[in-house]
């Protein structure tokens, strides 16, 4: 495609995610970059400086005709009144994750997105990462049995970075920030089930203002339980993702590594060697005989986050639907708000997965 029928897409917020939108627009094969607007003069000047045009002001932005898409990369709490001033001014919206703060401002987001008949979808860029679809893969499989525990973990040391991200005004804390990625992938991993009921205790190690990183229980149906954790002050790193079935478990201990499988061929194994460690024996816990499991490993998939914006391309064309849907980014909203309650009240809340 060249550079004149791609579309033209401007990024309001030229912070660390707005830089990266512009970097991959510029290897894009269907958006070229038209311009960037930030308040800060400082990043205004960098982009100056790699050569990006720079808007006046966000309404100077809005008035460029020859731009198609507004990417919305600001601070959260900016995502609702941004988003709805590009649809409003004919522009299809991306707006970075998470949407914005409450199910009842992202109704107000789709509701003007029907109102001036634009596009608006949100970048769940995460849907794209290796680990996430291996895990994906391995549950749609059936190859572990019924699954019973699928377990999603994302561990730093470095507490909450950046300003607003450690302010509640600006929608920060770490639930709305790596909960909405970690949230959405566990959503299209178990897509067969409904969500019963959740737990989750938000942390405080760090910041009292906001969570600094949260442990949340998803209840679905069946009884398969998944575990979300983000923690932001633990030196050692417990694996990416575990999800152990009837039959079999699967772990990746890193998100760039690959997946590791084991499954049983008898379930009922008779022979047991038992353990003996230094204060006792054990039959339950011994390991399997060797020739009774199958081990493979699932290596890294193909994947490219262009296809994010190749999608949306397409779906403003009317060639194909958005892969972010509406209900889908609702869905996950709802489950954060729901978190929130559950950690106030310190106890399992139900939730209406209809
Ligand atoms: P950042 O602080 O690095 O950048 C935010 C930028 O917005 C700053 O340059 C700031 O000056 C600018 N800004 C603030 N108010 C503005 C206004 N009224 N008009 C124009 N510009 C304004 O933050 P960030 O890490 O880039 O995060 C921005 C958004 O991107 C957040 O919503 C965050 O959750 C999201 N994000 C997404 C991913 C992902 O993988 N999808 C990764 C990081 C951040």
């Amino acid at each position: 495609m060249s550079n004149n029928t791609k579309k033209r897409a401007a990024v309001v917020g030229y912070g660390s995610m707005g830089s990266w939108h512009i970097r991959h627009m510029q290897g894009s094969d269907v958006v070229t970059p038209a311009g960037i607007y930030d308040i800060k003069p400082e990043r205004c000047a960098l982009a100056e400086e790699n050569k990006i045009h720079v808007y006046k002001s966000f309404e100077d932005l809005l008035a460029d005709e020859t731009v198609e898409i507004v990417v919305v990369a600001t601070p959260n709490d900016l995502h609702k009144p941004q988003t709805i001033a590009a649809l409003s001014a004919g522009k299809h919206v991306i707006c970075e994750k998470p949407v914005t703060v409450s199910s009842a401002d992202l109704q107000e987001m789709i509701d003007a997105s029907v109102k001036y008949n634009r596009l608006f979808t949100v970048h769940q860029n995460r849907r794209w990462d290796c680990d996430y679809l291996m895990i994906k893969q391995v549950y749609a499989s059936g190859e572990l049995g019924e699954v019973t525990s699928i377990e999603s973990r994302i561990h730093g040391s470095r507490g909450i970075p950046g300003d607003w991200r450690r302010k509640r005004e600006h929608g920060g804390g770490m639930l709305l920030d790596w909960g909405v990625h970690l949230i959405d992938q566990m959503l299209g991993i178990v897509y067969d089930r409904k969500l019963e009921s959740l737990y989750c205790r938000l942390y405080h190690i760090t910041n009292q203002e906001v969570d600094d990183g949260f442990r949340l229980e998803l209840y679905f149906e069946g009884g398969l339980v998944a575990l979300i954790e983000v923690g932001t002050s633990n030196f050692i790193s417990m694996p990416r993702f575990y999800i152990t079935g009837i039959n079999g478990s699967a772990i990746i201990n890193d998100w760039r590594d690959e997946c590791r499988v084991v499954s049983c061929r008898n379930r009922d194994e008779q022979n047991v060697t038992p353990v003996v460690t230094a204060a006792g024996i054990t039959r339950t816990m011994a390991p399997r005989d060797p020739s009774n499991l199958i081990e493979r490993f699932i290596s890294r998939p193909e994947s490219d986050v262009h296809d994010f914006y190749r999608n949306f391309v397409r779906a403003i064309d009317g060639k194909e639907k958005q892969i972010v849907t509406h209900a889908q980014v609702m869905r996950v909203m709802r489950i954060m708000e729901a978190a929130f309650e559950s950690d106030k009240l310190r106890r399992p809340v139900d939730f209406n997965d209809n």
